[in-house]
């Protein structure tokens, strides 16, 4: 990289703004999936949206290849630096600039961590609903560009929906001010929505109004035990008519992964003991003080007569609440251990999620012998999460894997990505999940929108000139 171009961006963003040689450290080309081969030549590190404006319109000029950076979070390897590119990382934006507790709107930077937003909402006695296990590291900008959806997506919807308005910086510099603070607004296009869940292809988020919701005054949960799929469909539909939206989360963890989270995840404890098919955290957020707790264990004990649940324990304590969300957050980490594993986000309809373990066993063993299965999600959304593992002194034969399983969600109409993006992992099997004429308008969209590709190249599609996948 030529000196006098690391200079100029030097001019714009300070010293403190441009990292080289060893201040370029691992953790600027590392994510979930592994460090990167490609440890990149420099990172920048505006402050401002006005420094993303010219940092992006002199990478333009100069056809300069650039990737952006939240928290490194993202499980499709979006984020990495591939050769060639330089790193925008938006670590130094992460800043709360208004909170509107009447309207309940939040202005951010786009490098804020989205636990300090949940924070900030809270000290109010508001709630900003979308919450996930790297809520910690991972920013409000990777939450938009992947549309993230998380825990509570059953009642709040996913970032889309919790999103007014955004700030965005083109590929050629153009600043985007769409920061809408209105619930509604029909004046045409809704641009803010070719940013979110466009995963940095079609500009760089810098600012966002989010929606802040009054906060709960009750919150209940439930970790329990069922025997068959049946039984837990039955208890979702029971429990969602009984609690209506009150009902915030209802996950699902299959019995190998629950035995491999006890096992592999520090401090977690059984909640329920092993021995059973499948493992459900049930979670009611309501306003009746009085009444909810009451409410909820009637529901349960409903559910427990009609032999939808074998067993169950209810919180009595805020740290009850968190040692068992601490259980189902465990489950990315323990599905992370089984590495080398291949995984997988998928969106299914419910009925398909009853055989989808003796399915992909069947097709993945006959395939390539003994196969590990870890399944589990945010079943009431139809996503589930899974990690395929070949035992073995093998190496982990990965394309096979996805090719027999996203075979399967082809057939059975899934999506091949549900709430993590399609990054660079997934792009090869885009295709299977979005219809040519979909994936020809997308191509023109970001022929339109950068032209010279240069925000996030390969990041959904291939970096070749019309070739999608
Ligand atoms: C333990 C764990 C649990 C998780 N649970 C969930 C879950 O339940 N639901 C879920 O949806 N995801 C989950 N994830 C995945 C991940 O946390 C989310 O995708 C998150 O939204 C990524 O945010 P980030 O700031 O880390 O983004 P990054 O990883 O830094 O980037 C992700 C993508 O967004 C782009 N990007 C980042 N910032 C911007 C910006 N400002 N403008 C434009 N493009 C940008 C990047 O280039 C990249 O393509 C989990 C991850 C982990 C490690």
């Amino acid at each position: 990289m030529q000196t006098d171009f690391l200079d100029k961006l030097r001019d714009i963003l300070g010293e403190k703004g441009l990292l080289t040689g060893q201040d370029v450290h691992a953790g600027y080309h590392t994510d979930p999936r592994g460090t990167g081969d490609v440890r990149p030549e420099a990172v920048l590190r505006p402050a401002s949206t006005s420094q993303v404006s010219q940092i992006i319109a002199f990478c333009h000029e100069a056809s300069q290849p650039v990737v952006v950076q939240g928290g490194l979070t993202g499980l499709v390897a979006g984020a990495r630096p591939e050769h060639g590119e330089i790193v925008i990382s938006l670590e130094r934006m992460n800043k709360i600039e208004e909170i509107d507790t009447k309207a309940g709107k939040i202005t951010v930077q786009a490098g804020t961590p989205l636990q300090v937003v949940q924070e900030a909402a809270d000290a109010h006695d508001l709630v900003y609903p979308l919450d996930l296990g790297a809520r910690g590291s991972c920013s409000i900008g990777g939450n938009l560009a992947t549309n993230a959806g998380g825990n509570r997506v059953i009642r709040y919807g996913m970032t889309r929906d919790l999103t007014l308005g955004i700030e965005a910086v083109l590929a050629d510099g153009t600043i985007v001010n769409s920061l809408n603070r209105h619930i509604k607004n029909n004046t045409g296009y809704d641009l803010k929505q070719l940013f979110i869940g466009s995963e940095g292809t079609l500009g760089l988020i810098t600012r966002a109004t989010l929606r802040l919701f009054p906060k709960p005054k009750t919150q209940v949960v439930a970790f329990c035990a069922a025997d068959t799929f049946d039984a837990v469909l039955d208890l979702m539909t029971h429990m969602r008519s009984a609690l209506g939206s009150d009902l915030s989360a209802f996950e699902v963890i299959w019995a190998k992964t629950y035995e491999a989270i006890l096992a592999d995840v520090a401090g977690v404890k059984a909640p329920v003991p092993l021995g059973h098919a499948f493992y459900v955290l049930i979670e009611m957020m309501g306003s009746d003080v009085v009444n909810d707790s009451e409410k909820f264990e009637t529901c349960l004990g409903e559910a427990l007569e009609k032999d939808m649940i074998v067993d169950a324990v209810l919180s009595r304590s805020t740290a009850e609440i968190d040692a068992f969300w601490d259980v189902r957050d465990g489950m990315a980490y323990a599905m992370g251990k089984q590495q080398p594993a291949v995984g997988f986000d998928i969106s299914l309809s419910i009925a398909d999620m009853k055989t989808i373990e003796e399915v992909l066993l069947t097709r993945l063993q006959s395939a390539l012998g003994e196969v590990r299965l870890f399944i589990g999600g945010h079943l009431a959304d139809g996503n589930l999460h899974l990690v395929a593992k070949a035992t073995g002194d093998r190496p982990q034969p990965r394309d096979q894997i996805q090719d027999i399983v996203y075979e399967w969600v082809g057939e059975v109409g899934g999506s091949i990505s549900a709430e993590h993006g399609i990054g660079t992992l997934k792009r090869a099997y885009l295709r299977q999940s979005r219809s040519a004429t979909e994936l020809a308008l997308m191509r023109t969209l970001k022929q339109a929108m950068d032209p010279k590709n240069i925000l996030n190249p390969g990041r959904v599609f291939s970096s070749q000139a019309n070739h999608l996948g």
